[in-house]
């Protein structure tokens, strides 16, 4: 460093670049440069946005919705969240308990924002999704990891929870359909946290974002439903992203007490202003629209789920949890641990996803990345054919371990 360079802020330097998107533009890159990568790294639906979304996009740019919007979103997208809300779950919001954010994951980094002070606590069960940590240290907070175990299908057991519980904790965050792991959060762990919430006065924020993909015909359990009093100790975070394959547009959504949507709202005005108005109006139109795009995803990544999962398993070695939700799975490769190739160890997640990218030229995400080590996550929300060279390829690379 010369002597003139700036220094960074700490804050800066304690946390790291988002390691799905750091993984997915490695692959990318090369791929360009003519390497034959397959991909499975960042999640995103291998699904174009919807026509009819497309379109009330581009119709909000020709009718010249082209300027600054409310800060938290304009009143008809948030009246559409109200309503899908009420259609969906029967739960009752206000428009003023909206906030449409830049995608789901601004939305969460306002939630941190407005509600943590420095040395708060907030518990984050493991596997967890990548951003969770870093959102939290930025906002001065301590994440607190709770482990979840591949035996209870990565469900949270309240036992283990109760260890982790401090006078300082604040705040917990559910996140079920999960990324990485796919599983669902049973009602007995949500009724565990729900008492534990309202016992100790915490906030629940539930990240919902993969609510619509779930391959069970049984309701999802959520925390609002578990409890009627968790409404006023809990911040819904929701969006298009996955549902409606809206992943570029940046358009997400939260929804809680009127006090700490406010706070967002503050933050808002003072970083983003609003998010953009054209993805807004396409936004409105996917959740104004025909609901059935979700299911249409869902049926297509069923039989490739089918598929992952079961190769998974049957490679000596290997375990995987059957995903109920979600596109991503979540095997353990532990076993392989201790292996070489051409006589480098492989001892850990990112050794094993720089051999596969390297030898088997097959991106995917270490699991260390979501705070469990022994795993790695594969997004299968890409073609047959790819899944199927893919599994290829990551068999042969494993035989290749001595
Ligand atoms: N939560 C989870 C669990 C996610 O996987 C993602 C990743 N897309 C997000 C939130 C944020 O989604 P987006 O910002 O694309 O709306
Ligand atoms: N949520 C997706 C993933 O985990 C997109 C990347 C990101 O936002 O980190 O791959």
């Amino acid at each position: 460093m010369s002597k003139n360079q700036i220094a960074l802020a700490d804050r800066v330097t304690q946390i790291k670049p988002s390691p799905t998107l750091a993984v997915n533009a490695k692959a990318k890159a090369l791929k360009a440069a003519g390497a034959d990568i397959l991909n499975f790294s960042v999640g995103e639906p291998d699904f174009d946005t919807p026509e009819h979304v497309c379109a009330a996009g581009k119709k909000a740019i020709d009718d010249g919705h082209t300027r600054y919007t409310a800060v938290p979103g304009i009143p008809e997208l948030r009246d559409a969240v109200v309503n899908r809300f009420k259609e969906d779950h029967g739960w009752q919001y206000t428009p003023e308990q909206i906030q449409v954010s830049c995608g789901g994951k601004h939305g969460l980094y306002n939630i941190f924002q407005a509600i943590i002070n420095p040395g708060d606590e907030v518990l984050i069960p493991a596997p967890y999704w990548v951003s969770y940590p870093p959102m939290v240290q930025l906002a001065g907070g301590t994440p607190v990891i709770v482990p979840m175990e591949e035996k209870d299908d990565f469900d949270l057991n309240p036992d283990i929870l109760a260890k982790y519980v401090t006078g300082k904790t604040r705040a917990i965050i559910v996140n079920s359909p999960s990324n990485p792991t796919g599983s669902l959060l049973s009602g007995s762990a949500l009724d565990a946290i729900a008492r534990l919430a309202i016992k100790n006065n915490w906030l629940v924020i539930t990240d919902d974002i993969y609510e619509t993909m779930t391959y069970t015909d049984d309701a999802l359990p959520h925390i609002l439903d578990v409890d009627g009093r968790m409404k006023e100790q809990t911040v819904i975070l929701n969006g298009v992203s996955k549902s409606f394959a809206m992943t570029g547009w940046r358009i997400g959504y939260s929804a809680g007490p009127d006090h700490i949507i406010k706070a967002m709202n503050k933050i808002q005005s003072q970083s983003t202003s609003n998010p953009s108005a054209p993805a807004q109006y396409a936004a409105l139109a996917a959740l104004t629209g025909p609901q059935d795009f979700p299911q249409t995803m869902i049926e297509a990544f069923l039989p490739r789920r089918d598929f992952f999962v079961s190769d998974l398993n049957a490679i000596d070695g290997v375990s995987c949890v059957n995903p109920n939700g979600a596109f991503y799975v979540f095997p353990n490769f532990s076993s392989y641990y201790g292996k070489s190739f051409k006589g480098n160890a492989i001892n850990d997640s990112v050794a094993l996803a720089d051999y596969f990218l390297d030898e088997a030229k097959v991106a995917s995400v270490p699991g260390i990345a979501f705070g469990a080590d022994d795993f790695i996550r594969f997004s299968f929300a890409t073609s047959m054919d790819v899944l199927q060279e893919g599994m290829n390829r990551i068999k042969d690379a494993l035989a290749a371990l001595s």
